[in-house]
């Protein structure tokens, strides 16, 4: 029997043909060969071969948002706290985004953010009174997170300030103290830092300062050097810890930048972290007067009070330069085409991406509970310093393997992610080491103590 009973049937059957097409695929494939080809396809094999084609032929697909908070913890916040997370979320996409590769490869800090910065009134975050916010370590978590997600230089400006400045004077202060110091730092037309570190003692400063301080009438003379003190070139105060050759014990002390015998030299060449304006401090017969020694700071005791506050803070920061990276990493790999196609599409890059995934999921749903335990005050040493042993060292996983999906572009600052890399280095030392935070994590679970 003839396959086609009359001309009308082979007439129809050709008003399909979509003549161009063929033409064009004539001139790239042998157009008998293939149909020899697919006609002796069986049945199941042409099913599926239309069914690959049929998809081929939708729409493209709608790219998945890239967005780090995979369980969604941002949303448990408050209408009120979400609005200012994501006012801070803006201010870090607008203002800092496009100047933070310049200013870090410069090593200079940009001075012109600092009222723009104040406009977003979260310096002193959790304190309550002297004009400041008296919001949640949550919140608090939140926007360290959101700012080292895209520049750990600013949030560590910003925790040196308000978290290690401003927590010493609320934590340490006189009542007078904190009604002159506090407003004016909360509006940050003051800016604080905060000197514990010496050049020969680093994680032993809990027993081995060697600045001293003695006191003599109405003032105190102190003497010595502070290393890595963030912010320390341009801040009006330094809150310097010494110890005193009296009674042995650490105090501590807001020291004016124009007191006589204090002098602030920038460290330079950092690999990491560049932005911050870290400065070595000579003290020399410098007179501080009693009236700026901070009134309720008795021992180191008082000193780790405010270093617990705010490890916590740096355990967030870890979290927001993983997830910069991770974010960026995500991106670059569903834009970036290799063998014709986005290398998202490769089994071994999402591999990498879920392992990056898992972990800044890990991490953020720690810090968390870390900051709930905060504002419940049932938050411990050991607590604190989980958090930042933990997250420091996934932060550097993830950076690692961010940098790795970026093949070549990853050792290129117009690309961030060498800069979260390099930073990561510097957020993974300071506040106790992994070392220190582990100590004090092992003597809690053993109850052994294996400092030296
Ligand atoms: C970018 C940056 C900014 C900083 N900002 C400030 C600031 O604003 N203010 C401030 O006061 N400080 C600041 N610091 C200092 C920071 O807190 C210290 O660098 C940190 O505490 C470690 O001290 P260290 O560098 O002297 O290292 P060291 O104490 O010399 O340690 C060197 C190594 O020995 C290990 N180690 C030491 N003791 C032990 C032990 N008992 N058991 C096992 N291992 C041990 C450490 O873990 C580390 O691996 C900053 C540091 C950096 C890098």
């Amino acid at each position: 029997m003839s396959l086609f009973r009359s001309f009308s049937d082979i007439r129809n059957l050709l008003k399909t043909f979509d003549f161009k097409a063929l033409q064009k695929l004539s001139q790239k494939v042998d157009l008998n060969a293939v149909m020899g080809a697919v006609s002796r396809m069986s049945d199941e094999d042409l099913a599926k071969m239309m069914k690959m084609i049929q998809a081929g032929s939708g729409k493209p697909r709608k790219k998945p948002e890239v967005n780090g908070d995979f369980y969604g913890l941002e949303h448990t916040l408050t209408p009120e706290d979400r609005e200012i997370q994501l006012k801070v979320r803006e201010f870090m996409e607008t203002e800092i985004r496009p100047i933070a590769n310049e200013y870090w490869n410069k090593a200079r800090f940009p001075m012109e953010i600092i009222p723009k910065m104040a406009a977003l009134n979260i310096s002193g975050l959790t304190y309550h009174g002297y004009g400041c916010p008296g919001k949640s370590a949550l919140l608090e978590g939140f926007l360290a997170m959101e700012m080292a997600r895209v520049d750990a230089s600013i949030s560590t400006f910003f925790g040196v300030h308000s978290g290690l400045a401003m927590g010493s004077i609320y934590l340490c202060g006189s009542e007078e103290q904190k009604q002159e110091w506090l407003p004016a730092m909360q509006r940050m037309e003051l800016i604080g830092a905060f000197g514990l570190t010496e050049p020969e003692v680093g994680s032993a400063v809990a027993g081995g300062l060697t600045t001293t301080c003695k006191r003599d009438g109405n003032e105190w003379i102190i003497n010595g050097q502070k290393k890595w003190i963030g912010n320390a070139t341009f801040s009006d105060i330094t809150i310097i810890w010494a110890r005193d050759l009296d009674d042995d014990q650490v105090k501590g002390f807001i020291v004016r930048k124009e007191n006589p015998g204090f002098k602030a030299e920038k460290m330079e060449d950092k690999m990491a972290l560049r932005t911050v304006q870290n400065a070595l401090i000579t003290m020399t017969d410098c007179r501080v007067s009693e009236s700026d020694r901070l009134q309720n700071a008795h021992s180191f005791k008082d000193t780790a009070n405010v270093l617990r506050m705010t490890r916590a803070g740096v355990a967030w920061q870890a979290v927001g330069c993983g997830r910069g990276a991770y974010e960026a990493a995500l991106k670059y790999t569903m834009e970036r085409k290799q063998f014709g196609r986005p290398i998202a599409g490769f089994q071994l890059v999402q591999d990498l991406l879920v392992t990056m995934l898992g972990d800044l999921t890990a991490m953020q749903t720690m810090v968390y509970r870390l900051s709930q335990l905060q504002d419940g005050g049932y938050i411990t040493d050991e607590h604190a310093s989980l958090a930042k042993v933990f997250c420091t060292l996934r932060m550097r996983s993830i950076v690692d393997h961010a940098r790795e999906l970026f093949g070549g572009n990853g050792i290129l600052l117009e690309y961030d992610i060498a800069r979260f890399v390099a930073d990561a280095e510097a957020i993974y030392s300071y506040e106790g080491t992994k070392e220190i935070n582990s100590l004090i994590v092992g003597r809690a679970i053993t109850g052994e103590s294996a400092f030296v």
